[in-house]
C-alpha cells in the first residue's frame, strides 16, 4: 500500500519559517515511527501570485483534492495589500476551503499548564483546559442569499441572510458528534433558538443525529449564554458546535483563553473520500506576521500541533499526535520559548529552528 500523502503549502511570511520546522517532525516519524508520508509541496498566497499571477494555480488546487491532507503554513503581507481583492494572497485560502468543501472547522482551545499564566483569565480557570469548538464553515450567514446594500425608501438597508438546510446542520453536527465519541463524550450546541427559526431548525436536526449516538451526553445552549460561560468556567465543556457567525466568534474567544496566537492549531475538514479519510487542510490560526518575519522569531507551536491534528484526524494516529502534543507541553515546561512566549522578567528567548528542534529532542526522548 502506498503511503499516505500530504500537500505542504507553506505560503508567506513565517508560513514558510514554522513548516520548516513541521517538515523535520514529518520525516522524524517517518524515521523513528515507521510512519512515512508521500509529502510534496507547492505554492499559495502571495508567493503563488508572484510566480503565477494568482493566488492558487489550478494545478495546486488539483493535486489539493487528490492529496489524504493539506498543510497550510499562512498567506499574505503588506508586499500584497494593494492588489485587486480577486488576487489577493486570501483568495487562495478561500478557494480551497470552498472547492474542497471543508464544511467543519475545528479550533481546540487547549492550555498547557506551562503557559497558564499567559491567559488573560485567572490560573485555576485554564490550567489543564481542552475543549474543542466545531464551527460550521461554508453556510449560514455569511453566505445566504439575499445579501447586499439596497435602497429602501430614501435611506439604504444592508442585508444578511441567516440560512441552514438541515442536510448542512447535520453534516456539521456529526462531525461534532465523531469528535466527542474520540473525548469525553460531552457535546454542547449553541445557537440562538429563543430568536432565530435557524436556530429552532438546528438544535431539531442537532437532537435527531444524537439518537445514533447514545453514548453522547448532548446539551443545548443560547450562544450568548455560551459566550458568558466559556469565560467564566470554560472547563465545564469538551465539545461545542456551533453555525459560522457564532463559532467565529466563540473559537476566537475561546482561543484566548489560552494565551498566544503561536500556539494555536486548526483544522477544517470535509466529507469522506474514497479511501475513508475526510478531505482536509490543516493550519495554524495565525497569519503570515510580517513584522517578525525572517528574524527567526515564528513560533513554530501552532504549526506543529496542526500537524498532530492531521495525524489524529487524517491518519488515524492518535497515540502519535498525543506523543507530539506531550512533546511540545514538555519543551515549554522546561521553559524552553520562542520569544512571543517569554514574560516580561526574562530568560532567554529560542529561534524559530531551535524551537523546533526542541521539539525534535523531545520526541527522541519519548522513545
Ligand atoms: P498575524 O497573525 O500575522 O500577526 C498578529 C501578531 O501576532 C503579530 O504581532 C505577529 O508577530 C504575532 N504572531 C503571529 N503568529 C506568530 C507566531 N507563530 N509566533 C510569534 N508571533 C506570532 O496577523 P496580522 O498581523 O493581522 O496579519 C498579517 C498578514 O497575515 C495579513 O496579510 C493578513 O491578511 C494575513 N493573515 C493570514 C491568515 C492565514 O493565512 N490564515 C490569518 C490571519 C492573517
Amino acid at each position: 500500500m502506498s503511503n499516505p500523502s500530504i500537500l505542504i503549502l507553506p505560503g508567506d511570511g513565517i508560513g514558510q519559517e514554522v513548516m520548516a520546522e513541521v517538515r523535520k517532525i514529518i520525516t522524524w516519524f517517518g524515521d523513528k515511527r515507521d510512519l512515512a508520508f508521500d509529502v510534496s509541496e507547492d505554492l499559495v498566497g502571495g508567493a503563488a501570485y508572484d510566480k503565477h499571477g494568482t493566488p492558487l494555480h489550478d494545478d495546486t488546487m488539483a493535486k489539493a483534492q487528490e492529496v489524504d491532507a493539506v498543510l497550510l503554513g499562512a498567506v499574505g503581507g503588506p508586499k500584497y495589500d494593494d492588489l485587486d481583492f480577486s488576487v489577493k494572497p486570501e483568495r487562495g485560502l478561500l478557494r480551497l476551503r470552498k472547492e474542497m468543501d471543508l464544511f467543519a472547522n475545528l479550533r481546540p482551545a487547549q492550555c498547557f499548564d506551562a503557559l497558564a499564566d499567559f491567559s488573560s483569565l485567572k490560573k485555576e480557570l485554564v490550567s489543564g483546559l481542552d475543549i474543542m469548538i466545531v464551527r460550521e464553515l461554508t453556510s449560514g450567514v455569511y453566505f445566504g442569499e439575499p445579501r447586499g446594500i439596497f435602497e429602501e425608501g430614501n435611506e439604504r438597508v444592508g442585508v444578511n441572510t441567516q440560512r441552514y438546510t438541515e442536510s448542512e446542520i447535520e453534516r456539521a453536527a456529526r462531525a461534532a458528534f465523531e469528535l466527542a465519541m474520540r473525548r469525553d463524550k460531552k457535546l454542547c450546541s449553541m445557537e440562538k433558538a429563543n430568536v432565530m427559526e435557524s436556530g429552532i431548525l438546528w438544535r431539531e436536526v442537532v437532537i435527531e443525529v444524537s439518537k445514533d449516538y447514545p453514548e453522547v451526553e448532548l446539551s443545548h445552549m443560547y450562544a450568548d449564554n455560551g459566550a458568558m460561560q466559556l469565560v467564566r468556567a470554560p472547563k465545564q465543556f469538551d465539545v461545542i458546535v456551533t453555525d459560522n457567525l457564532f463559532g467565529d466568534i466563540l473559537s476566537d474567544c475561546a482561543a484566548m483563553l489560552t494565551g498566544s496566537l503561536g500556539m494555536l492549531p486548526s483544522a477544517s475538514l470535509g466529507a469522506p473520500m474514497e479511501n475513508g479519510r475526510p478531505k482536509a487542510m490543516y493550519e495554524p490560526v495565525h497569519g503570515s506576521a510580517p513584522d517578525i518575519t525572517g528574524q527567526g522569531k515564528a513560533n513554530p507551536s501552532a504549526c506543529i500541533l496542526s500537524f498532530a491534528m492531521a495525524l489524529r484526524y487524517s491518519f488515524d494516529q492518535g497515540d502519535e499526535a498525543t506523543r507530539l502534543e506531550t512533546a511540545v507541553e514538555k519543551v515549554l515546561a522546561d521553559g524552553i520559548r520562542t520569544a512571543d512566549l517569554m514574560q516580561a522578567d526574562g530568560g532567554t528567548a529560542v529561534s524559530t529552528s531551535e524551537m523546533g528542534d526542541a521539539v525534535i529532542a523531545a520526541l527522541n526522548a519519548s522513545l
